[in-house]
């Protein structure tokens, strides 16, 4: 008999992406089909986010993509909009299974069983302070070069805009030697750079026992052979403690940027946030990390149009975000999440206001972005490369599209630096998944070019070393 598809849409972080990944390897464990979302599948699995009201309006679209493209597929919602809100989605016509963000992988069986006529009635448990970390194997499909690892889960800090402690439960961490040994298989399948991954990654290892930190974790992992590279996804500012503070300029396997979310440069909009810092302490924080990592890029989440914000917090925040020199920014506009204290709070910022101040917020990212790329220019750095570009699309007036004569011998190839700077060159031959120095000659629109000048490749498990 032919087996049956199953196909995924992730929305969200990137720990929904590491679970979606899990999944698939626990679907195809029980001998389903992988194919795109946009194919016709048996099976839909759309894993959801609700962070914002676009994030719910998102998942609900692909639900019904997912039933358009097949009528009689059977689509299964998990994920973190079903968590907090199983009823909205029960009342959708398309929505077969339901299932929140623990035991998912059970889903495949309730899959089956569905897929045989069984009614299932939707699987969201309400989290309690005795939630277990759920491991969700990692497995080994990702893409080669980079892999995301879970590590931590949860949050308990109720930030009052933020639904994600009802949606993720309580702090809870992956077992250290359990972490270790996805970290060795990762090495050993050839990923040179790992994404440490979680939804309150500072906090992981305050509920093993005995406790253990962040720091802990990466002492171990960066002696893991063939990772040249460990990425910390997101820490919160209260988070960097001496000990994480060291260990992260000790060693410099760990990445040369940092993500440290901000929400707010304006003080009283933090206190009504319930962050638990002020800019004071935030810019004593960047001080600290940058002295010594000159290089260090640090990016930011900010959030445009909190309850009450006046004009002139919103420009106080503005400036404490440009006086940051970030290197990229995400702004979010205020979304009202029912649950949450923020949704309470009055006044809320007009939708046109909130739309305005996000197209400044976003310009003055692009400019921040801009900025501390072109500090680059003229500098030799290691880029992992990732991927290989289409040669032949010049629009944006870079002089690697121009070169057709070049396209049979050499590749255009794209990677990341350790401080998250995309940098484009011509290679000869494949270079995917190869550390190499490149000379920085141009700066473009989010990325940068220059030229290959020495392969540094340092551990290679499957011979590919052809550069
Ligand atoms: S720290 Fe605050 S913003 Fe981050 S997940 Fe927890 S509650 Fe949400």
């Amino acid at each position: 008999m032919a087996s049956l598809k199953v196909a995924f849409h992730t929305l969200g972080c990137k720990v929904n992406y590491y679970e979606t990944e899990a999944l698939k390897g626990a679907f195809r464990r029980e001998g389903f089909e992988l194919v795109d979302f946009q194919e016709r599948a048996d099976v839909y699995v759309i894993n959801t986010c609700t962070v914002t009201h676009l994030a719910d309006r998102k998942s609900r679209q692909a639900v019904r993509r997912a039933k358009k493209r097949n009528p009689a597929a059977i689509v299964a919602v998990t994920g973190c909009y079903p968590q907090v809100n199983p009823g909205e989605l029960t009342s959708l016509p398309e929505v077969d299974i339901i299932s929140g963000t623990g035991e998912r992988l059970s889903l495949p069986e309730i899959v089956k069983r569905k897929l045989e006529g069984e009614d299932i009635a939707p699987l969201v448990t309400p989290y309690g302070q005795a939630a277990i970390f759920e491991d969700l194997p990692w497995v080994p499909e990702q893409e080669r070069t980079r892999a995301f690892l879970k590590i931590q889960d949860g949050c308990n800090q109720f930030c009052s805009y933020c639904i994600v402690p009802l949606a993720r439960g309580p702090v809870r961490s992956i077992p250290p030697g359990k972490g270790m040994e996805y970290l060795r298989e990762m090495g050993r399948s050839g990923h040179k750079e790992v994404i440490l991954t979680g939804i309150h990654l500072g906090l992981y290892g305050l509920d093993l026992e005995p406790p253990l930190s962040l720091a802990s974790f990466l002492v171990d992992a960066v002696t893991v052979p063939g990772i040249e590279r460990i990425r910390l996804s997101s820490i919160e500012p209260a988070d960097f403690n001496e000990e994480l503070i060291k260990v992260i300029k000790e060693n410099e396997k760990i990445c040369r940027h940092l993500h440290i979310p901000l929400q707010s440069g304006d003080d009283s909009v933090l206190k009504k946030m319930g962050r638990s810092y002020d800019t004071a302490f935030y810019t004593a924080l960047l001080n600290r990390l940058r002295e010594g990592l000159p290089d260090l890029a640090v990016s930011t989440d900010v959030i445009v149009g909190f309850p009450g914000e006046e004009k002139e917090q919103f420009l106080q925040s503005c400036n404490f975000v440009r006086e940051s020199a970030f290197s990229r920014l995400h702004v979010f506009k205020f979304s009202p999440r029912r649950g949450t204290k923020a949704a309470e709070m009055i006044p809320q910022v007009a939708p046109e206001v909130k739309e305005q101040r996000s197209r400044m917020m976003i310009a003055l990212g692009e400019e921040l972005s801009r900025a501390f790329q072109e500090k680059f220019l003229g500098r030799e750095l290691s880029v992992l490369f990732e991927k290989e570009l289409e040669a032949g699309a010049g629009e944006d007036g870079s002089d690697l599209w121009m070169s057709r004569e070049l396209r049979g011998e050499y590749r255009l190839s794209e990677g990341l630096t350790s401080n998250y700077l995309r940098v484009r060159a011509l290679t000869a031959g494949n270079w995917r998944g190869k550390i190499g120095e490149v000379r920085i000659e141009k700066s473009f629109r989010g990325y940068l070019q220059g030229s290959l000048v020495r392969n540094t490749n340092v551990y290679d498990p499957a011979g590919h070393n052809n550069g």
